[in-house]
């Protein structure tokens, strides 16, 4: 499955972030082997452990709900943080990452699904956060994209609406806020459900978990 899925996305530009929540050290350091070096956790202190258990050169991907007291836990090391969906966490995570004299990326996560369960922005609040005026003395966040979770429904046509819908908000913001900004360029959906629908909708980071390292 795993080397499926890997020619896969060889032919497309997205690339993959192995979701090895809840999996052993010992999974993921036999996906290390193999090359894999983009590692997706959704709980800040299993992060910090498998962060500290693991080969240094891995790039660590925040990808669940974030608690604004947990941030500087992470700051010293995280790579991208996905799910950045609300004014207070961007402050938090520039400070922190000051503390650490670091700039850390970030992506935007958007509610795009149905479900009222799932975390995320709307366009009107991203846009607000992008003009307030204190956002342009952030120094040490650098906003790479946006991320979303489509609707848990076997409706594939409502999953690429909704992909859809994220690939546009993509565009609105690029062009109303990043337009010259080469590092504003990606789009983190799809997972090990719907990750093939993404990347036709043009995802460039899908988070597959259980496609990779069995149920959990
Ligand atoms: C768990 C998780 C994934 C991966 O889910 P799978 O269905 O196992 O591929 C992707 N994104 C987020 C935010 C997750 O929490």
């Amino acid at each position: 499955m795993r080397k499926k899925i890997l020619s896969e996305l060889a032919k497309t530009n997205t690339r993959l972030v192995a979701v090895s929540k809840t999996k052993p050290i010992s999974q993921i350091q036999e996906m290390y082997d193999e090359g894999q070096r983009v590692f997706g956790e959704n709980r800040v202190q299993e992060l910090v452990e498998k962060h500290e258990a693991l080969p240094k050169d891995i790039q660590w991907h925040l990808i669940g709900h974030l608690q604004t007291n947990k941030v500087k836990y992470i700051a010293p090391f995280v790579s991208l943080i996905h799910s950045i969906d609300s004014w207070k966490l961007l402050a938090e995570v520039n400070k922190q990452a000051a503390k650490n004299e670091r700039v850390i990326d970030i992506l935007l996560q958007f509610h795009v699904a149905e479900e009222s369960s799932k975390f995320g922005l709307d366009l009107e609040e991203a846009k607000s956060i992008l003009t307030n005026d204190t956002f342009s003395t952030f120094k040490n966040i650098r906003i790479v994209g946006v991320m979303g979770m489509a609707t848990f429904t076997s409706d594939n046509q409502q999953v690429r609406k909704e992909f859809q819908v994220l690939n546009s908000i993509f565009k609105t913001l690029k062009n109303e806020h990043f337009e010259k900004d080469d590092s504003f360029k990606e789009i983190s959906m799809g997972m090990s459900g719907d990750y093939k629908i993404a990347c036709e909708e043009g995802s460039t980071m899908v988070r597959i978990g259980s496609l990779l390292f069995g149920n959990r």
